[in-house]
């Protein structure tokens, strides 16, 4: 063990250089504090990885993120790629969901919804009472398909919401916790009374916080794909130092820590004033034990199901369908084999030429983690047949890239909010102590960059009000 850097001592370290990471690091770097990121992997970024292949581009994690929030222009911007980033065409305002093994488009107007034929005229006709079904106790936690059901009607549970939470955090809504995965939702409701009303009426209050709902905000990447935004956050965050893990914290008794890291098999140490811990939860889990046991314990808790996601490349002529959209999501009543494919190469220019298609397909989740942790060779089977199926593929891809997340997303069920309030007791505990990565304050690209510049703001004025270490 070395103690160089015992004695150099650091303002921050930073565990894990995903985007909350890294953002977080880069606010605290232009705070004047010195800053250090570790991350085990080969590359910052964590799940965001943009990968180029036979001029075509496609996406390992996120393909996208939605413009929900000012921080998210402020941070492109100040990371000097504001010039690269581009947002999703119009075509993609287009959605298809999958209802009788087909792709159905998802109604945007009122006139399309009255006819399509994704819901029966009795479920378009029991939204009419929406307004007037009578809101849950504030301090009774519900899970998401019991809230749709009770407000919306089981068809809109079946083919809009499921399918959505199926898309957003490959999870079971008959788990996910309505307050801890969709707080903006639960909040109309206890503020309107009705999801409707809500929808109208609470318009204003989010233009006042200069905020944009989830379902008018516009979906972004960058010209290069979302690995521009963490490579030019890393590049501005501070020292990062890769294929170095974190494997243990330990706080010392005049309030500092000393993380060791193992590098290439040896091991080092860090001292530093605080300690942002942007690691997944069962990775924080492990580093907090020794001085934060109940928050260790809160974040062993948070599950992480399995996602495979599948770039596929076809000659554009080897498929049938238009492709005019953003993808289609496959509810869970249609029995497919995959959660939902994009249509990548129609979102944004430049990730496939004209004779070329680029879809990305996800498979796994809370549904299907049988299917995620199957061979490679039958993964892509899979999902050439829901290819040949779904959008008339004609011909195999030309070829296929298999990305694994083991532990992908992070799972906001039932008592999600009570486990994560352990987080916030641990930080007003131990003094230096932050913890900011997806599975808290929302799992989207654009929340954890929220949350990013949040703990940077609470942690840079207590640092820079206290006198340095070293
Ligand atoms: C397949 C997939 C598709 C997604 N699609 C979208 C999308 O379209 N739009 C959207 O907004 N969001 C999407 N998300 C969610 C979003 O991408 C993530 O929630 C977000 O990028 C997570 O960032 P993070 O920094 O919190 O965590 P991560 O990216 O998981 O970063 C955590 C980092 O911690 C590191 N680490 C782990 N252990 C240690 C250790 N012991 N020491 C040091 N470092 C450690 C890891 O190597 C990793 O780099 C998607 C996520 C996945 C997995």
């Amino acid at each position: 063990m070395t103690m160089d850097s015992m004695t150099a001592g650091l303002d921050v370290l930073v565990v894990g250089a995903g985007i909350s990471g890294l953002a977080t690091a880069f606010h605290l770097s232009r705070a004047g504090l010195s800053v250090e990121v570790i991350d085990p992997a080969a590359k910052p970024g964590g799940v965001i990885g943009s990968v180029r292949r036979d001029g075509m581009l496609y996406e390992t994690g996120p393909n996208s993120a939605l413009d929900t929030t000012p921080k998210i222009g402020e941070l492109v911007e100040a990371a000097g790629v504001k010039a690269e980033m581009r947002f999703a065409s119009e075509i993609a305002n287009t959605r298809f969901v999958v209802k009788g093994g087909k792709p159905v488009a998802l109604p945007m107007s009122p006139g399309a919804f009255l006819s399509t034929p994704l819901f029966s005229f009795g479920a378009k006709a029991r939204l009419a009472i929406e307004p007037f079904i009578g809101k849950q106790p504030a301090d009774e936690e519900e899970t998401i398909a019991h809230f749709v059901r009770r407000r919306l009607g089981v068809e809109f549970l079946d083919y809009a919401i499921e399918p959505f939470v199926a898309g957003i955090y490959a999870g079971d809504p008959e788990r996910l916790s309505v307050p801890a995965a969709f707080p903006k939702l639960h909040a109309l409701e206890q503020r309107w009374g009705s999801l409707i009303k809500g929808q109208f009426l609470g318009a204003r209050e989010r233009r006042k916080r200069a905020e944009t709902a989830k379902n008018t905000a516009k979906s972004f990447s960058f010209a290069g794909g979302m690995q521009v935004l963490t490579d030019a956050l890393a590049k501005r965050a501070g020292q990062v130092t890769l294929g170095a893990k974190a494997i243990a914290i330990e706080r010392l008794p005049d309030g500092t820590f000393v993380t060791t890291i193992e590098r290439d098999g040896a091991r080092t140490t860090r001292h530093s004033r605080a300690v942002v811990v942007a690691t997944p939860a069962y990775a924080a889990a492990a580093l907090v034990e020794r001085f934060a046991p109940e928050a260790s314990r809160a974040l062993a808790q948070v599950e992480y199901p399995a996602v495979c996601v599948v770039a596929s490349a076809y000659a554009r002529k080897d498929i049938a369908h238009g492709l005019g959209g953003f993808g289609l999501l496959a509810p869970k009543k249609e029995n497919r084999a995959l959660l939902g494919t994009l249509f990548s190469s129609s979102m944004f220019e430049g990730r496939a030429d004209a004779g070329h298609a680029l879809l990305t397909t996800f498979v796994g989740g809370r549904r299907n983690p049988a299917l995620a942790a199957d061979t490679d060779e039958r993964i892509l089977a899979e999902v050439g047949r829901e290819h040949r199926e779904l959008l008339g593929a004609t011909a195999p891809p030309l070829w296929s890239a298999l990305t694994r997340w083991p532990r992908a997303i992070p799972q906001y069920e039932l008592g999600h909010l009570k486990r994560i309030a352990k987080l916030a007791e641990a930080e007003a505990q131990v003094p230096g102590l932050r913890f900011c990565a997806n599975y808290r304050g929302g799992v989207s690209v654009g929340d954890c960059i929220a949350n990013a510049a949040g703990t940077a703001e609470s942690l840079a004025p207590w640092l820079q009000a206290r006198a340095a270490v070293r």
